[in-house]
């Protein structure tokens, strides 16, 4: 019977302090929960010098194998960040038969499959709810609360960076470079902004999270995945106009097509649960046969909710430690389904094109895209621009694959001057 639960911290930044931090300041809570103390050890860090913004009574180390060799540590916490070295010493720990807890997407997306292989034959714990959504719990309720479940559908808002922007541009019209530098200023989006706002972070949180909910294994490669960096202002007000609002969703559904899992901007109708959730919160939609419609909301980053389920794991570790009930739960996916390849996946489209300024025109691109079985919902002819007129559709439901030809045709035809914008809507039944 352990008398107390120790633990290595991999890291002490952001989310490595407030581990700290929520240890520290819930002490006696946390004993009450466990039924023992939970104490770190030891920390590994890059530099031992550097100052620290809270105190705390553990050894710190630059030495990997000072933790992992160390027989009184329990649960080992990664919260290093990045694949190397954190995922050879997410695997080395478990081998050596210490349980782990980890908040790294980019490790859980990528290598998933080879750690629960390694955290199975070692009879260990291998928890990541901080791995998606910070704060938000959608792990566990996924693999537990909901386990009774054919889930059907997840979808999400999951990357706070893009969503921050894409609130500021809607509510106060500002465009793309300037809201991104201001993302910048606030220290939500990194120098680089490519993951966040080319779509790949919610590509790796879509990706775990569709393995776990349709128990078949996703990765990353199988996502679709675009970006929000072609997002103009014109789009934010037409959706506007139409009754609608731009958000980057995370999609994963699984029918008789397939598993189907992407990333990508989408109108969603503005009275749509998910078209409220504004800044950098993150919400996520899922539907299951059993329950219905669910919804999760919170803080999708940042240091105290991402160490809430950081420490909420370590608990589940602790607890199951205490009561010998460690490797109850790793790795939910217990078949491989088929994927439905995304020219294959059927939404509405609204589509944004400068057409020349004479008669007949209209009737020459409903044409076009009638020839591919594209069917006009709505047709807006909006402001000229220069001696263009420009043109505001919006599909019936449509394959990608015929959507796509039907645009290839129309960027041709000699009296279009240029296709703006292609952008899926969403949760819109246009059948
Ligand atoms: P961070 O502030 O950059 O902190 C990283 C910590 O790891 C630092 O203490 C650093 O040491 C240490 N470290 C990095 N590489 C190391 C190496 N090779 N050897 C030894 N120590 C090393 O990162 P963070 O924001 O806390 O993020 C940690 C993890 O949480 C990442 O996987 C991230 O994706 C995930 N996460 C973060 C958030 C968030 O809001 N920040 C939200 C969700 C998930 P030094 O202090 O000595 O430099």
């Amino acid at each position: 019977m352990n008398n107390m639960i120790t633990i290595g911290l991999l890291g002490m930044g952001t989310v490595g302090a407030s581990v700290v931090k929520i240890l520290n300041n819930n002490t006696n809570d946390i004993l009450q929960k466990v039924g023992v103390p939970v104490k770190i050890k030891k920390i590994m860090v890059r530099q031992l010098d550097k100052v620290r913004s809270i105190d705390v009574d553990a050894e710190f180390t630059t030495d990997i194998d000072d933790i992992i060799n160390d027989k009184e540590i329990d649960i080992i916490v990664e919260v290093m960040g990045g694949i190397i070295p954190a995922k050879d010493y997410i695997i080395k720990a478990l081998a050596a038969g210490k349980h782990v807890v980890t908040a790294n997407k980019d490790v859980v997306a990528k290598y998933g499959q080879e750690i629960f292989e390694v955290a199975e034959k070692s009879k260990v714990d291998f928890l990541f709810e901080a791995s998606v959504a910070g704060g938000i719990p959608i792990i566990r309720p996924l693999k537990q609360c909901l386990a009774a479940n054919r889930i059907s559908e997840v979808m999400g808002i999951i990357n706070g960076t893009t969503n921050f922007m894409l609130t500021k541009m809607t509510n106060e019209g500002l465009d793309f470079d300037s809201v991104l530098a201001e993302a910048q200023a606030k220290g939500y989006a990194e120098a680089d902004p490519t993951a966040d706002v080319g779509g790949f972070d919610a590509a790796r949180k879509i990706a775990i999270l569709a393995s776990i909910a349709f128990g078949s294994r996703v990765s990353i490669d199988d996502v679709y995945v675009e970006g929000i960096t072609t997002i103009s202002t014109e789009d934010i007000n037409y959706a506007k106009e139409l009754g609608y609002v731009i958000k980057l969703l995370a999609i994963a559904k699984d029918d008789e097509r397939g598993i189907d899992v992407r990333v990508h901007p989408a109108f969603i109708p503005s009275k749509h649960p998910l078209a409220s959730v504004h800044d950098v919160f993150n919400a996520i939609y899922i539907k299951g046969d059993a329950v219905g419609e669910t919804m999760f909301y919170g803080r999708g980053a940042g240091g105290m909710p991402t160490a809430s389920a950081v420490v909420a794991d370590i608990i589940d570790v602790a607890r199951n430690i205490i009561h010998n009930a460690n490797s109850r739960i790793l790795c939910t996916c217990y078949t491989q389904k088929s994927f439905c390849p995304v020219q294959n996946t059927e939404s509405p489209y609204y589509i944004r094109l400068l057409v020349a300024d004479k008669p007949g025109v209209l009737a020459a691109i409903a044409g076009a895209f009638g020839a591919q079985q594209v069917s006009l919902h709505s047709v807006i002819q909006k402001r000229k621009v220069n001696t263009s007129s420009e043109l505001v559709l919006i599909t019936y439901q449509v394959s990608d694959a015929n959507l796509r030809l039907a645009i290839n045709t129309i960027m041709g035809m000699s009296v279009v001057n240029k296709v703006s914008s292609v952008i899926r809507v969403e949760a819109e039944n246009f059948a």
